[in-house]
């Protein structure tokens, strides 16, 4: 049995990447019939979010990522607590250990102190950091420290490294395999002056005491791995395994890149959210990242959970998968067409609800005629459409359903063939009586005889010989309806569209694109 972790700072809006994270840590663990918790790394309190820890519960919670513990109710076990915050005891304590076995210090060095060491360093080329003869205050005796802490001097508490300059380390990665790194040499810093641990001291101490088996984590720490390592051993704890991911690029101007918070919408969760992509999509789509045999899986199980699929790290590629916003539109097309009507009706209502109150308003007054458009949009002649892969489409592709057509300007996409007169002709003809009462047969066979009287028919080769008349096909005379009612020249079928917006809806078109 596994257990891994979860270990977001609260400082921003959750990142794709987090949530790919959590996916792949809380699948190793599940189905180890491990432990999944959260663990809150709080320490840095000036970059905080007000909401920020709600928010990244809520939002892993939307995608049925749930912890067994973690800082919310009910998630309060022995192991906690789950913030770091309220952990900084713990952090003294080992502190306390490690001082009294020579293995840490205080340092009272000032930042000016240290920037200055630093330019020296660097006309030396020697960026060694605190080590060997840079390492002042590890040369302090017990009287000079007792007398700067009673002067009331700052100072943090630094590792005393046991680390050799000549030493090499070898680190196995459950994905990379066996990677030679030189040890930790530098005496870094483990508490600061107020106090709060540096990041690798406390994923040492909360790591051993919270026991995670597996640590996931970003590859950006596979550098500190040595550090880590030798921290590890210094307290007297046994070391986890580590499995470094990496990131997801995307493709910048013919290189790759990590997706950023800065410059990409699609880097946040809440975009997904936002743009009504069902989370079983995006979830999905996760999964083809993680390991490179999942697609052929689900080819062969296509009714399967993903829960079900084993995840390994033999599968995961060591270097970023690029994000591929095509495919996960592919994907979420499939998954919505795999819905019930009544199911997109209900995701419908949820995400417009909060997105977009047009459609809300439509679906909520008048459910039956709300469920007509989505029978539409996903059926046509016996076949399941695609042509929806996210919720904000609906009124990309089908404003003429969801958006108030009368008030907005719309663009009419008129054949250049048709003339003007013979718009006209056609939706004054066609005004004076919709046929909408009977079956889709019945209106046809009026449409028939009224393209007929204007001289529309199906056998265009008599017109051809006159030019002066319209070359026109009973095409193109719904055609000229269809444009008038939908300002789109490619539609589903017309006379769906004329009973679901009703007689009095459909006359007003007709009768603006007259205008
Ligand atoms: N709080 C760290 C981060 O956000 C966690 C890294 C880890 O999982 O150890 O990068």
């Amino acid at each position: 049995a596994m257990v891994t972790r979860f270990a977001p700072s609260p400082t921003g809006y959750m990142h794709i990447g987090g949530l790919y994270a959590a996916l792949i840590s809380s699948k190793f663990s599940s189905q180890t019939n491990g432990i999944f918790y959260l663990r809150i790394e709080d320490t840095d309190k000036k970059r905080e979010l007000l909401d920020g820890v709600e928010e990244i519960i809520s939002a892993l919670r939307e995608y049925d990522i749930h912890f067994a513990e973690g800082p919310f109710e009910g998630g309060e076990k022995l192991y906690g607590p789950y913030k770091q915050s309220e952990r900084k005891e713990i952090y003294q304590i080992c502190v306390k250990e490690l001082i009294k076995k020579g293995m840490a210090y205080p340092c009272f060095c000032t930042t000016e102190m240290l920037e200055e060491t630093r330019k020296i360093q660097q006309e030396r080329k020697e960026d060694i950091g605190y080590y060997g003869k840079y390492a002042v205050c590890s040369r302090l005796s017990l009287e000079e420290i007792q007398s700067y802490i009673e002067e009331g001097k700052e100072y943090v508490i630094r590792l005393k490294s046991p680390g050799n300059p000549l030493s090499r380390i070898k680190y196995e990665d459950e994905v990379r395999g066996i990677i030679e790194m030189p040890e930790n040499i530098q005496d870094i810093v483990l508490l600061k002056t107020d106090g709060i641990p540096t990041y690798h001291f406390a994923h040492v101490v909360d790591d051993h005491f919270m026991r995670t088996t597996l640590i996931i984590r970003g590859d950006e720490w596979l550098a500190s791995y040595p550090l880590h390592k030798q921290l590890f051993e210094v307290c007297g704890f046994q070391a986890p395994n580590y499995l470094h991911i990496a990131p997801i690029m995307k493709m910048d101007q013919g290189s790759k890149r990590k997706l950023s918070k800065r410059k990409d919408p699609e880097a946040a969760v809440s975009y997904y959210k936002k743009q009504g992509i069902p989370k079983e999509a995006v979830k999905e789509y996760l999964m083809t990242i993680t390991n490179s045999n999942y697609e052929e899986w689900r080819e062969k199980n296509p009714q399967k959970n993903l829960q079900e699929f084993q995840l390994t790290t033999a599968k995961m590629s060591n270097s970023g998968a690029l994000f591929d916003m095509e495919k996960l539109m592919n994907i979420s097309r499939n998954i919505i067409a795999s819905k019930t009507v009544e199911e997109c009706y209900d995701e419908i209502v949820q995400w417009s609800q909060l997105w977009d109150n047009q459609i809300y308003q439509k679906a909520v007054l008048s459910k039956n005629n709300f469920i007509k458009t989505i029978e539409l949009w996903k059926f046509s002649g016996g076949k399941v459409r695609k042509d929806i892969g996210k919720w904000s489409e609906l009124s990309e592709q089908y404003s003429y359903l969801y958006c108030d057509f009368l008030t907005n300007n719309c663009v009419y996409e008129f054949d250049a063939a048709w003339k003007a007169d013979d718009i006209l002709q056609v939706l004054g003809e066609y005004k004076t009586d919709l046929f909408l009462e009977g079956t889709a047969s019945e209106w046809f066979a009026k449409i028939k005889d009224k393209a007929d009287l204007l001289g529309y028919c199906t056998k265009l080769k008599e017109y051809k010989e006159n030019p002066n008349l319209y070359c026109g096909s009973i095409t193109d005379f719904c055609n000229i309806i269809r444009v008038a009612v939908t300002g789109k020249r490619n539609s589903p079928d017309l006379f769906s569209i004329l009973q679901i917006l009703g007689e009095e809806e459909a006359r007003k078109r007709l009768e603006k694109a007259i205008c």
